[in-house]
Formats: structure tokens, sequence, C-alpha cells
């Protein structure tokens, strides 16, 4: 059937909750909601206008189910585009799987995973990146993810990408009615307007793409490396960072303790501890791992934290870096360079330490003691720096999603073809090939091309009810 034609219920909340709203979408949503309602002190459901709010009990022929509020939506205007209920009732297994078998009994069938989001976007109420932009913004887990997600939400990119894509539309008709002249020598498209859509599009593109290794990382979690010799602390370094925020995170009901050891949010942004396990059980990652195994695994990390400890000298601590830049550190990661046990030396040699031990752009330096909890500040605040994320904000356009970065490598590659074709006269039939692939790219980003297998996956991942 072809979607958005038969009416579909799921409820929205998983169960347990005090209130819960089940949400029916397809033309004859208000008509089936009307047959299983009475209206406390309105009439029936089907002569209420949109955004009406009607207090009442759903039943089953006599048996009254539940007092609930059913919100009326009228196409289109709604989140799908079509008529809509909500009922909001009790959050009771029970009432929802009932509520949910009355509807389905009067003709509403049950809606698979992101059906709601796929009519909304089949109706135009949202581009392809926004459907997807919802879906981050439920799994958002740090303030970094939830703002990349709401900047793409409210059209972030996929206004400028519609935009250049209907210019390009334009100038490749134009490039393609000169081919029907075949032999004449006539120019439609005017090759300034094409080379500087063209520039503006590579570059944009080229922008985006870059920004997805960063984007990515914060919705995932920025890969962060614990390094060091053994017994500098760096298990107990870990495990107050972890204390901190397991204070915080443990007032959220359902987090467990291992869900969330390897992962942590400061000051909104999400880091991902690498292979921590070794760590927690205080056993040495190198001997753990092997030498070949750990540059493997730190090698996958943007940040790393090299533990050294404050009874070192300045030299020694150099030598250190030194030899782990060489051997161990990813060539574009930051490194912030913890000197841990600060307790353990007097205030000139720490002088000394923070004077002498080289630092850089991308180098921090951070004399400490894991023993004292004041101390984690000035570490929190070289992470917050070091992954470059403290700055981001809703301006600053980002790319968080693996279809989108493909899509745009795709039209970065075709739009520098184009320009190179326009700057050494390249056939216009040629021009105009690549000229339609990154159209065709473009319209993937947005949804203006899509295939049922790209919808499918996409909607798949969301939830029922979304
Ligand atoms: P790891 O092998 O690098 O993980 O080191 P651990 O975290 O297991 O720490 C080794 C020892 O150093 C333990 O006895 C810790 O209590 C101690 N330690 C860690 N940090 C500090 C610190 O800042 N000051 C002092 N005095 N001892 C520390």
């Amino acid at each position: 059937m072809h979607p958005g034609s038969n009416t579909i219920c799921a409820p929205v909340h998983q169960p347990g909750s005090a209130i819960t709203i089940i949400r029916v979408s397809g033309p004859d949503s208000i008509d089936i909601c009307d047959r299983i309602f009475i209206a406390r002190r309105r009439g029936r459901l089907t002569r209420e206008k949109g955004y009406t709010l009607v207090y009442g009990d759903i039943v089953n022929g006599e048996e009254v189910i539940d007092e609930v509020i059913i919100s009326i939506y009228r196409a289109p205007h709604s989140y799908t585009g079509e008529d809509m209920v909500e009922i909001a009732c009790h959050g009771s297994f029970y009432i929802q799987n009932t509520i949910t078998g009355i509807l389905a009994s009067q003709g509403a069938s049950p809606a698979s995973a992101g059906e709601f989001t796929r009519r909304a976007f089949m109706n135009g109420k949202l581009d392809l990146s926004q459907a997807e932009a919802i879906a981050d913004l439920i799994a958002a887990d740090s303030g970094a993810a939830h703002r990349i997600a709401i900047s793409q939400l409210k059209g972030g990119f996929s206004n400028e990408i519609a935009g250049l894509r209907s210019e390009l539309l334009n100038l490749v008709s134009l490039l393609e009615l000169e081919l029907d002249f075949g032999e004449e020598d006539v120019q439609f498209a005017d090759r300034n307007d094409l080379l500087s859509t063209v520039v503006r599009l590579r570059d944009y593109s080229g922008e985006l793409a870059a920004s997805f290794s960063i984007g990515n990382a914060v919705k995932r979690g920025i890969p962060t490396a614990i390094a060091g010799k053994p017994n500098v602390g760096k298990s107990t370094l870990l495990n107050g960072l972890l204390n901190e925020e397991r204070a915080i995170v443990s007032e959220i009901p359902g987090t467990t303790r291992d869900a969330i050891e390897d992962t942590l949010v400061i000051e909104g942004v999400l880091y991902r501890f690498i292979d921590t396990a070794g760590l927690r059980h205080t056993e040495d990652i190198v001997e753990r791992l092997g030498i070949g195994k750990t540059r493997e695994k730190i090698a996958l990390a943007t940040i790393v934290i090299l533990v050294t400890e404050a009874v070192q000298s300045a030299v020694e601590i150099n030598r250190e870096v030194r030899h782990f830049r060489r051997t161990m550190m990813p060539a574009s990661a930051s490194l912030i360079i913890v000197v841990n046990k600060a307790d353990l030396a007097g205030e000139d040699h720490l002088e000394t330490i923070k004077n002498e031990v080289i630092t850089s752009d991308s180098t921090s330096l951070v004399v400490m003691s894991a023993n004292r909890k004041d101390d984690y500040m000035v570490l929190k605040k070289a992470l917050a720096s070091a992954s470059g994320l403290d700055r981001i904000n809703e301006t600053r356009v980002m790319i968080t999603n693996a279809r989108h970065y493909e899509a745009l490598m795709k039209v970065s590659e075709a739009t520098g073809r184009v320009v190179k074709g326009l700057e050494t006269g390249l056939q216009s039939d040629l021009i105009a090939i690549d000229v339609r692939q990154a159209i065709h790219y473009l319209g993937e980003i947005t949804g203006a091309i899509t295939t049922d297998e790209i919808l499918g996956n996409i909607f798949r991942n969301f939830c029922i009810g979304k």
C-alpha cells in the first residue's frame, strides 16, 4: 500500500510512564477515534477543528477503558501532514495495549518504526536531512550533539543545499538546451554564472564534508586515550573523572553504571575513553595489550592524555613526551600532558615544571593531583579546549551523518570536475554529465531523490511512534 493511504497508530512512550500518548495518523484517524470515544462536554470529534483538545472516555462497547485527553490535528497542519489524533491516556501497559487493540479493530494498523516521520517527509513537512535530525535529536546525549541536531532540524544546511541545487538545475537545463542546437554555436548558460555557482557549491560541500570528522565525534563521543607508565595514576585519574560525572548521571533513572563507565559528558561534550577496561582494573595498558596493540588503540584517539608524575624532572618529562610522540602519538591528535601527584612535589619544583615542560597549540599541560577533587576543573578545561568543541554553536553548520558525508564527497568531486572542465573549455555535453551528478547527490541529501532502499535504511533506525 502506498504510504499515507491508510491510517496507522502507535504509542509514543514505553509502557511504565504515568501518562502516554497514542498517535493515530491518516485519513480515517478522526473518524476511527470518534467511534471509540465519548466526550464529556462536547459533541463528536469529527466536528472539531484542528488544534482542539477534548476530554472524555475511551470505550470498548459499554466498557470504559480510560479517561483521556484527545488532541485533534487537521491536515496539513500536523506532524505528518495528515489528519491526526493524539490520545493522552494513562501509561499502563494494559491501557496502551487495549486502546491500540481497539484502534486496530476499527481499522488503524500498527505503525512501523519511523512511519510517522516517513509520512511527514512524504508530505513535504520536512526534508530528509531534517527527518534524520529528529532521530539524532532523540539520541543526543550531550549538549553539543543536541545543538547540532537542532540546527539541522531547523533547516541548517539543507536549505542552502536545496537552493544551490535549484540554481544548478536551471543552469544545466540551459546547458542541455544548447546541445539541442547541435552544430550551431549558441550559449544559453552563462559560463561565468555556472562557474561561480559550481565553485560556491564545491567549496561549500567540501567544507561540510570536512566538518564530518568533528560532527561525528560530537555524536559518538570524542575518542580519548589515557596513556602513561605503570603507577603514574592513570586509573585514579579516569575514576576521578567518572566519579564526578556519575553523581550527575545517576540521577537519571535507568542509567546503569556500566553504560556510563567509558563515556563521559563534560561541559556538554561527550568523550569516549578508549579501552578503559584495562585502566579501571588498574592493569597497565601497555602490559595488557602489548606495545603494538596499544599503539593501534591510541591511534584511534583524537585526544591523548599522557600521564606523568611530578616527581620527575621537567627534562625527564620532555624526554618522555618526545618519545611518546615518536612511537605512539597519532599525528592529528591533541595531547594533554598531565603531571600527576603534584601533592608529592614542592612548589619550586612544580614551578620549574610549569615553565619548562614544552607545550604548543596542540599540546597543553595540566599539573594536578588525581587525589584532589578540585584539580579536575583544570583537566576538564584542557579537554574542552583540546576537543575544539567548546566553541560549537548553532551558527556553525556541521554534519554528523555518514550518508550525508558520502553524498557531499561525491558532490565535491563532481563539482571539482565541472570547474576543471569549464576552465579547460570542455564540451558542454561532458560538463552537463558532471553537473547532473552533483545535482543527483545533492538531491539524495535533502530527499529530492530517494529510493525505497535509502528511505528504508533511514526510517528503520527510528523508534516506533516517531
Ligand atoms: P596507573 O597504574 O597509572 O593506573 O596508576 P594508579 O591509578 O593505579 O595509581 C598508582 C598509585 O598512585 C596508587 O596507589 C594511587 O593511589 C596513587 N596515586 C594516584 N594519583 C595520585 C596523586 O595525585 N597523588 C598521590 N600521592 N598518589 C596518587
